[in-house]
């Protein structure tokens, strides 16, 4: 079948030899000012949208924000004769496929359509993929549907805790804080949500917010780890001292992920001596499974280091995973930095954990996330 594809072009010149040349490979519609983009896209369903970027009524930037506003996957390929720096950041902040450079050549528009129709495609059946596989919940791809679930999401919005032990004496030294809500049915479908939509701090700062406030009357002797997103670097809301998540800073360990892209975090030496100048401290959390590179982890200083639990499954039967393990412990400890085994569940991978010197345990054989409760502090630990 066919591709629907949308040309934005007030050059009626170029648009017919766009569409003449086109027209054997894509079902097209046309449009000639940005009034006219609009009333396109607010009956029909296109696969790729090609626009120009100096429109009558409109712009091309603003073709692709009302594309953004009713689908997130169409990909949009934008055209200009004068291209400038801030049209181009605010289009690659929009999702803009491309942008291309007039003059073109016909080979290098059709490459673009093609990759931008494949990779369109591909974001629909990982969406289906997702939705048949129960992962993620399925967002919506349109922004009106994802933005109210993700309001939802907000709303019912509230904090599991997960307890850390110490390895030695087997007690409760603190507790993860992992978000939960009725709306959406894991933490990362809500992140994923959050970052389509551009809303990590409102998540961020919900999370911040609710992790301290029930946390707050058992804090005492209590440490509590806190997840960051990268983007939550940004937001000049972490750096104040009068939330309620700084009040308890002193109890405070705050987790940064290896998965996402930590290196994009500008500033990070700086960012972290602030946030610890306000008294908390800094975990790099899924160490194993990311991409941060040293410069990174050197930068970040961390007091503590959480290793994925990729690393610590089936450890006992991993001669490899065990000596990564006791290799990281080691040059942890030489750092004088604290080491957490994360996703320990069950007794052999607790008994190795063990054997290799990890400072402190977490997993589901040592006790599930759930709504914080005081008999947290006094449960029995799984023994060693
Ligand atoms: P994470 O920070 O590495 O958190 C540990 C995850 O492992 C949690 O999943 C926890 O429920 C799960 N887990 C704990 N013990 C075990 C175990 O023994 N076996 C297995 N298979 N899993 C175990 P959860 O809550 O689904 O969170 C997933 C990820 O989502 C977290 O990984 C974290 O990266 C992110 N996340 C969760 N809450 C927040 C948050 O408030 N803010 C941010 N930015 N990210 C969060
Ligand atoms: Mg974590
Ligand atoms: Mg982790």
């Amino acid at each position: 079948m066919k591709m629907r594809l949308l040309i934005v072009e007030d050059d009626e010149a170029l648009r017919s030899s766009l569409v003449r040349s086109l027209d054997r490979s894509y079902v097209i519609d046309e449009a000639g000012d940005g009034r006219e983009a609009s009333e396109c896209l607010t009956h029909k369903r296109f696969d790729v949208v090609l626009s120009d970027i100096d429109l009558p009524h409109g712009s091309g930037i603003d073709v692709l924000r009302l594309v953004r506003d009713c689908d997130l996957d169409v990909p949009v390929i934008l055209m200009t004769g004068q291209p400038s720096v801030d049209t181009a950041i605010e289009a690659m902040d929009l999702g803009a496929f491309t942008y291309l450079k007039k003059p073109f050549e016909r080979g290098t528009l059709e490459r673009a359509l093609g990759r931008a129709g494949t990779l369109g495609k591909l974001a629909r059946i990982k969406r289906e993929a997702m939705s048949t596989l129960g992962k993620n919940g399925a967002l919506p791809g349109d922004r009106a549907g994802l933005s109210t679930i993700f309001q939802q999401a907000l709303d019912t919005l509230w904090i599991a805790y997960q307890p850390i032990l110490c390895r030695q004496t087997q007690k409760t030294i603190g507790f993860e804080a992992l978000l939960r809500c009725k709306a959406m049915p894991t933490p990362n479908a809500v992140i994923e949500a959050a970052e389509r939509l551009d809303r990590i701090h409102d998540l961020g700062r919900r999370v911040r917010e609710c992790a301290a406030a029930c946390f707050k009357p058992c804090n005492r002797d209590m440490l509590l780890f806190v997840n960051l997103h990268a983007v939550d670097f940004s937001d000049p809301e972490l750096y104040s001292s009068t939330t309620h998540l700084a009040k308890i800073a002193s109890s405070v360990i705050l987790e940064v992920t290896e998965r996402t892209a930590i290196n994009d975090i500008t500033d990070t030496r700086r960012r972290a001596t602030e946030l610890r100048s306000l008294g908390y401290r800094i975990a790099v959390d899924d160490l194993g499974a990311g991409y941060a590179g040293l410069t990174t982890f050197a930068n970040l200083e961390p007091e503590v280091v959480k290793l994925d639990m990729s690393l610590v499954r089936n450890i006992e039967n991993s001669p490899v995973q065990f000596r990564i393990v006791e290799g990281i412990t080691n040059l942890c400890h030489s750092l004088g930095m604290k080491v957490v085994a994360e996703g320990i569940e069950t007794t052999r991978e607790l008994q190795t954990i063990h054997e290799l010197g990890c400072d402190y345990l977490q997993g589901y054989l040592l006790g599930a996330p759930q709504p914080f409760l005081l008999d947290h502090v006094m449960q029995q630990p799984a023994s060693i």
